[in-house]
């Protein structure tokens, strides 16, 4: 069944990342990627931006300065390219945005970028599209001024598109975003059912990590214009990044959830869930630091994952090293980011600019983290359902076993002493075998035992069941209540009744043993107290019927007499049974 699923899960990992690396094909022919042809450098104010020129801006785009009010960039193209073209760039946030496109016949047309176009021109993946002004003349150099940018790549990140492919794509890859979407919210479901049943706090944390993981990738695709086109760009800007620190936080939650108990690390772990605030806190900073942290809180932001990324890989591993099954599917349910960051990591390193957007493999790494844990919650949950069903039937067998006579098996005293009251309808019989101890003289020990367990297995087995007492699992309402002491609660209405079946029992036990019995056991005979219920404390029949038991005792054993229910004296009303059902052979 394992090997199965690993199986199974092996061909879904292929499968998406087969599926991601088309959806993200590189870079085709029709798009240029700007970065390599772009300087950029800072300004006070727009038209000093325009002014800067060649000379002033630095053509390592990557490292360029942002803090001033107002970025420039500046491509210079080495080919020049006709009309029918558009500039995209990321959708990160911007205040105002200029960019002039320059022709080869000299002319130049300005373009105002407001923020809403993000949102009107979206393109998956955080970008969107400028049209490029046709002209006559080909396109030679694109120059952009933005007015407080949040990131670089607002200005650094661009490239040029067919108009045409460029629709094309944004077809195919909204497609594949929808797709992925899709996958990622289905989890969510799934974590609903299983709440109901199981009400763990990690299948919570794991709704909580699916729906924020499926809000980043909704608001940072750009996906969100096509359900809300009028949310600003700020907002948007600012619920992406909180949507990411949240998705990492409850990430963190759930690998605690996910890893058994026993095979966590505590420290590590507690400070792993302490790190998934880190991200908050710096998101907390940015969203009242204004101006002041505009720019440097974005790296703040990225770095800040470090702390809780390098945690948990910490945890999993020692939880794996342990032997953890949880921490297996953790390991497997990460694998895909894992790649990805790697590979993030070595381009970043490389210098080299990416050879494709990576954020679509991000997000085909989160939908295989979503999938996988959602699985992994299945397995977990299986694991919990398990331990508390045994559990459960671990305290059923000891509740039954304290309750329990060992050598009878019939219910003990303890059982005996939980009966509150005598109900009306009801009645008590307390049977003692007569002179027992002479069978334990004459006989031993062991027989003695036998002759219990047959008296009690005769005293059941000739009791009419009582309603709701057979199916409970309980031994039944015949008790044992020490030595050769015996007790029954029975359904019956009169005295007479109450006697009448006293008797019965008094002659099947006396028939039993001897010649001319079955049991092969020596003859015993019993005496009984009995008394009828109304209401009454069990304590107060309790001891009626035994002071009835001791009145048989002392006229002569071997019969039956009724305790009166009024009665607390030591003197029981002689029943009318007991000239009726007198002793046996008397
Ligand atoms: P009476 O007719 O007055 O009830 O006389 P009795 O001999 O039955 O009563 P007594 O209380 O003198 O003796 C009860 C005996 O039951 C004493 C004890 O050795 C024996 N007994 C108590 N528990 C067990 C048991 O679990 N197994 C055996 N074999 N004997 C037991
Ligand atoms: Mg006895
Ligand atoms: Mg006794």
């Amino acid at each position: 069944m394992v090997g199965e699923m690993m199986g199974l899960l092996r061909i879904l990992v292929a499968a998406l990342v087969a599926w991601g690396l088309s959806a993200s094909a590189p870079a085709r022919a029709y798009t240029l990627d700007l970065k390599p042809m772009t300087c950029a450098g800072e300004a006070g104010s727009m038209e000093e931006a325009f002014a800067l020129t060649r000379e002033q801006l630095s053509c390592a785009p990557d490292r360029f300065d942002v803090r001033g009010p107002f970025v420039r960039s500046s491509t210079q193209l080495k080919t020049p390219l006709d009309s029918g073209l558009a500039w995209q760039t990321n959708a990160a946030n911007f205040r105002s945005m200029l960019v002039r496109f320059t022709y080869a016949d000299g002319r130049s047309r300005l373009v105002d970028v407001d923020p809403q176009m993000t949102a009107r021109n979206w393109f998956p993946g955080n970008r969107f599209s400028v049209p490029v002004p046709s002209s006559q003349a080909d396109l030679v150099a694109i120059d952009a001024v933005v007015e407080r940018p949040f990131t670089r790549s607002v200005a650094g990140a661009a490239r040029l598109t067919s108009l045409a492919d460029s629709e094309r794509e944004l077809y195919s890859r909204s497609l594949a975003y929808m797709f992925m979407f899709g996958l990622l919210i289905l989890p969510l479901l799934y974590d609903g059912l299983f709440y109901r049943v199981l009400r763990q706090g990690f299948v919570l944390w794991h709704f909580l990590m699916v729906a924020t993981t499926s809000l980043f990738m909704l608001f940072s695709s750009g996906l969100v214009n096509e359900i809300l086109p009028d949310i600003p760009l700020d907002l948007r800007w600012r619920l992406t990044s909180l949507f990411q620190a949240l998705s990492a936080g409850c990430g963190a939650m759930v690998i605690a959830g996910l890893i058994e108990k026993r095979f966590l690390p505590p420290r590590l772990t507690m400070a792993m869930m302490v790190s998934a605030l880190l991200p908050l806190i710096v998101k907390f900073i940015a969203t009242f630091g204004g101006e002041l942290t505009r720019i440097t809180i974005n790296n703040w932001f990225v770095f800040s994952f470090a702390p809780v990324v390098i945690l948990i890989s910490i945890v999993v591993a020692v939880a794996l090293s342990r032997g953890s099954r949880g921490a297996r599917w953790a390991l497997a349910a990460m694998s895909g980011l894992m790649l990805v960051v790697a590979w993030r990591t070595v381009v970043a390193f490389s210098g080299s600019s990416l050879p494709f957007p990576i954020n679509d493999m991000v997000f085909a790494g989160f939908v295989l983290l979503s999938l996988v844990t959602a699985i992994a919650v299945g397995d977990r949950f299986t694991g919990l359902k398990h331990e508390h069903d045994e559990a459960q039937m671990r305290a059923i067998r000891m509740g039954q076993m304290a309750n329990t006579d060992g050598l009878t098996g019939l219910a003990n005293r303890r059982a005996f002493d939980m009966v509150r009251t005598l109900k009306t309808g009801q009645g008590l019989l307390v049977a003692d075998i007569d002179h027992f101890k002479q069978v334990n003289d004459r006989e031993g020990h062991q027989v003695g035992d036998a002759v219990l367990c047959n008296v009690a297995g005769l005293l059941k087995g000739h009791l009419p069941a009582m309603d709701g007492r057979e199916d409970d699992g309980s031994p039944g309402c015949v008790y044992r209540l020490g030595g050769e002491e015996f007790a029954a609660i029975v359904e019956v209405m009169e005295d007479h009744q109450l006697i009448a079946l006293a008797d019965r029992l008094r002659e099947i036990v006396g028939r039993s043993g001897g010649e001319e019995g079955t049991a092969g056991l020596p003859q015993v005979t019993i005496s009984l107290g009995v008394v009828l219920g109304r209401g009454q404390m069990m304590h107060e029949a309790f001891g009626a019927a035994d002071r009835a038991l001791y009145r048989a005792k002392r006229e002569g054993r071997n019969c039956v007499r009724i305790g009166d229910a009024d009665d607390c004296n030591a003197d029981a009303r002689v029943s009318q049974g007991s000239t009726t059902f007198g002793r046996a052979g008397a």
